[in-house]
């Protein structure tokens, strides 16, 4: 990931807020437009015809026509594509959704050269050229990918600027070693391999934890509106943000240095997101047990889980195999026989067969490994192209 600390000067921060603002406010009508939509009426509008309304928009509206074309343009564009990939029965995406004020900020740029180009000045600073707000300095952190062709910009809740240059990673080549590897999502670890190797994903140091706590705490005491709140709110976003980066990082160290040392790279088929939204239930079906479901999903999530696999899959496409869950848990990798006694407690397994014993999210990762790819999304195990759409790798980092 190609991520950088922007550093705008206070004028620009303005211009940025604006694309920010207008391209909220455009792809939010866009959703507005779809929402009415449903099977059997006229189509809602597509991207031609719903640039044809904004440019009507622009007439009526001074504030938008002040703001930037390209980017309200492109805000047109990237929701047609997150529809699209919402409607493609391989791609797993949502249906593109609201965006808030302060949660969502962001504008993409693409065009490079014609709109925008990128420069060095000096060993740790970089430019950026954004419509309206001329040349902006980044941290210059490590090399721009040469291969770029579009950037994100985006603030944060914690009021920082960033950018990302999105390039479709390059697949890593497979070792042609002939070996698979079987990888389990746990708890307690964030990922256990067939190699009996633990994977930790970081997450915030103990003393952080507490700080964070403490923060939380004070916030629930300070009054609505006040200068402390705001303060407090701000360390609380910008701790949360440390834990997100350092996530990110080890996500895709720890796909890289799979994807070159494996061929093939079987995972389970969990479906993130159902779980996740799953455990509060339905109306007509309240979830059970919603209080422990949601600290193990937040554990999920945590562990970045979701982020690895979709790590693997681009720097791995055709590699990874999706191996349907059941019973991993519970079947001895050593006799196969299954038996939910055989599972002693969270990390423990020992067979109640032949008494082989071992680390239960080890032992599930092997039975992985000789899994045979399932049914995931497409039903018949072949591998297919991933999505390697560039815009929906940034949404997903
Ligand atoms: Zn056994």
């Amino acid at each position: 990931m190609s991520r950088y600390r922007l550093l705008p000067t206070p004028a620009q921060q303005a211009v940025l807020r604006d694309h920010c603002g207008h391209a909220r406010y455009v792809w939010n009508l866009a959703v507005e437009q779809h929402a009415h939509w449903h099977p059997g009426r006229a189509s809602a509008p597509g991207y031609l015809e719903q640039c044809r309304q904004l440019t009507q928009a622009r007439a009526e509206h001074p504030w938008l026509a002040a703001g930037s074309q390209t980017v309200q343009q492109q805000a047109l564009r990237d929701f047609a594509q997150a529809m699209a990939a919402f409607f493609d029965p391989q791609n797993p995406a949502g249906r593109p959704s609201w965006r808030k004020a302060g949660r969502h900020e962001g504008f993409r740029i693409v065009g490079r050269g014609r709109q925008w180009d990128v420069r060095r000045v000096s060993r740790h600073v970089g430019q950026v050229w954004v419509p309206k707000a001329g040349w902006v300095r980044f941290r210059w952190s490590r090399a721009v990918p040469p291969g770029a062709t579009s950037y994100r910009v985006t603030m944060d809740r914690a009021g920082r600027w960033h950018i990302a240059f999105a390039v479709i990673p390059a697949p890593v080549p497979a070792p042609g070693n002939g070996q698979a590897v079987g990888i389990d999502r746990g708890v307690a670890v964030s990922a256990a391999l067939s190699t009996g190797e633990m994977l930790h994903c970081p997450a915030l140091t103990a003393r952080e934890r507490r700080r964070l706590r403490r923060l939380q705490r004070t916030l629930a005491r300070a009054r609505r509106g006040s200068n402390r709140r705001g303060r407090v709110r701000h360390a609380i976003a910008r701790l949360r943000a440390r834990e997100t980066d350092r996530r990110k990082d080890w996500a895709e160290k720890t796909s890289t240095g799979i994807a070159r040392r494996f061929d093939v790279i079987r995972v389970e088929d969990l479906q993130i997101g159902n779980m996740t939204r799953s455990a509060r239930g339905t109306r007509g079906d309240p979830g059970r047990n919603v209080r422990q479901k949601a600290g193990l999903n937040r554990g999920i999530l945590r562990s970045g889980w979701g982020l690895l696999v979709r790590r693997l899959e681009d720097k791995a496409p055709g590699r990874v195999e999706k191996i349907r869950p059941a019973f991993t848990s519970q079947r001895c990798s050593a006799c196969g026989q299954v038996d939910r006694d055989s599972r002693e407690s969270q990390a423990g397994f020992r067979c109640t067969a032949c008494g082989f014993a071992c680390h239960a999210d080890v032992n599930a990762a092997i039975n992985i490994a000789a899994g045979h790819a399932v049914t995931a999304r497409g039903g018949d195990g072949v591998a297919r192209p991933v999505n390697r759409e560039p815009q929906l790798l940034l949404q997903s980092a």
